[in-house]
């Protein structure tokens, strides 16, 4: 392996950038190469960040919403200064091409990076007045919790960390964020931005393994976690929160079905959801990753769904033709492949894909898979890979009840042309989220979570806000 390592990254704690214990290699996965050694930091570094953010606290929650907010809008102002740079390594870490389908890579995180960090800045949580008359006021007061610990995950790094970091600041918090050990270096590039911009403690930015995720979820001295990764982590998360009764918001997994019926106009339909399954190469939160469609509809819609896999080029990021990008790493490569070779023991037809082409780097072609149903592990398992399993269907009722015996329940979505009957289908849909005509397009002003193990809590707008706050009822008898 051959080693790039020309730019030096380092962490953010108590306002200066700093190296770690040691370091560790982040390898491109479009070559497997190192791209650049990160800093891991010991548990001792993220107790003096934890420590930093406490003492910060005071001074900043103390700040009026329209100082935070001037500060946090110049963040986002030097984040966009930095663009060039930021989606560059973002595409060499993380696999995604700069352009990408759709336009819908690197630079289209970068595009939402700065979007809901911007939209964000634009709610305020002023007190709420409950009762008022010559006796009594009593009015809902918005506090801030303390020290807030961010834990973000691979897929959406610079996106995913701005999600917790822009709102928890806004409320009044200090931070703690530890992004993705997978995915660590536009995370350490934006804590040197914020260096200049935010003061000391408010953000301490550490990178490393999960143990340091783990040290986060323990300590004592915060008062919430916010985190968005898979199911298991969130459940160690929850329990090693116990302790000191930490405020929790989980985004974990999910395995979203969508549901195609009868009268819905295929040619319309077949690019989005084809979008919406292969963005970030599946490897999204809240893609379409299960396919039901009306038998009457099937062959047609897996013909179109055929024309635009064929069309498509999976290459390095840094070609500017690239559609799609590699596996961010080979651990979920190999549960692609893992779930493909169980579709094919039980049968299924591979309609694309299916083989590794390209083993340079962690690529898997785009795969189309039918003759498949329930009981595969490529229908009931997340394979967050670009491979879509498509089923077909008969009757609607028994659709809804596959489409909920899921344990995951992140989003969901009714695809047809009668609005009013595909909006009553997806109002029955177990999921945070419900499309129709659409899947997995999330906006800053309109909530995001999910439902059964896909975790509890929301993001995004005032409801999103409100969950880095803890209320106050202020009761004020006037005699
Ligand atoms: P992951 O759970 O493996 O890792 C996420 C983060 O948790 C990393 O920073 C990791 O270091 C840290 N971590 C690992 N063990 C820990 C522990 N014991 N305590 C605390 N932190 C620990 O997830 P991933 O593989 O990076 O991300 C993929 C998963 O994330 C998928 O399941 C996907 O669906 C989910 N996801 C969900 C959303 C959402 O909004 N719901 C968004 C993106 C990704």
């Amino acid at each position: 392996m051959s080693t790039n390592t020309s730019t030096t990254y380092q962490m953010l704690i108590n306002g200066q950038l700093v190296d770690g214990a040691s370091t560790f290699d982040v390898i491109n996965p479009a070559t497997k190469e190192v791209l650049a050694k990160a800093p891991q930091a010991s548990v001792e570094q993220l107790n003096e960040a934890v420590a930093s953010a406490k003492s910060a606290f005071p001074v900043w929650s103390a700040l009026t919403h329209d100082e935070r907010k001037e500060k946090l809008l110049a963040l986002a102002d030097a984040i966009e200064a930095n663009g060039g740079e930021l989606i560059e390594t973002l595409s060499k870490e993380q696999g995604k091409p700069i352009k990408g389908f759709f336009d819908m890579g690197a630079g289209f995180e970068f595009g939402g990076t700065l979007a809901w960090a911007r939209a964000t800045c634009g709610y305020d949580l002023k007190p709420e007045t409950v009762q008022e008359d010559d006796n009594l006021k009593i009015e809902i007061h918005r506090k801030p919790l303390g020290v807030v610990g961010s834990i973000t995950p691979w897929n959406y790094p610079l996106m995913i960390s701005i999600w917790h970091v822009i709102p928890a600041l806004l409320a009044g918090n200090t931070v703690v964020l530890k992004p993705s050990e997978m995915t660590p270096l536009t995370v350490l590039k934006f804590a040197e931005i914020a260096k200049d911009i935010l003061p000391t403690g408010v953000l301490n930015i550490v990178s490393g393994s999960g143990e340091i995720g783990a040290a986060i979820t323990a300590h004592p001295d915060i008062s919430k976690v916010v985190f968005t990764g898979s199911t298991p982590t969130g459940r160690a998360i929850m329990r090693s929160s116990a302790d000191n009764l930490k405020r929790l918001t989980l985004e974990l997994g999910g395995n979203d079905a969508g549901i195609v019926l009868a009268d819905a106009d295929i040619e319309a339909i077949a690019p989005k959801i084809f979008a919406t399954s292969f963005i970030n190469n599946g490897q999204t939160c809240a893609a379409l990753k299960r396919l039901y469609v009306h038998e009457s509809v099937h062959d047609k819609l897996c013909d179109e769904l055929v024309k635009l896999a064929t069309s498509v080029k999976t290459g390095n990021g840094l070609e500017e033709d690239s559609d799609f990008g590699p596996l961010q790493n080979e651990k979920q490569l190999n549960i692609v492949k893992e779930l493909a070779e169980d579709a094919k023991a039980k049968g299924a037809k591979f309609l694309t894909g299916g083989e590794v082409v390209d083993d340079t780097g962690f690529f898997y072609p785009i795969t189309l898979v039918t003759d498949i149903t329930d009981g595969a592990r490529l229908v009931d398992e997340e394979q967050f890979g670009p491979i879509l399993p498509i089923i077909k269907f008969t009757d609607i009722e028994e659709v809804i009840q596959r489409a909920n015996a899921d344990d995951n329940g992140l989003g969901g979505s009714v695809w047809s042309t009668d609005i009013d009957n595909a909006q009553k289908i997806a109002s029955r849909l177990e999921c945070g989220s419900a499309w129709v005509n659409h899947h997995g397009a999330i906006q800053p002003n309109a909530p995001f979570g999910g439902v059964k193990q896909s975790g509890f809590g929301s993001e995004f707008g005032k409801v999103g806000l409100e969950e880095f706050t803890s209320i106050q009822t202020v009761h004020v008898h006037k005699a």
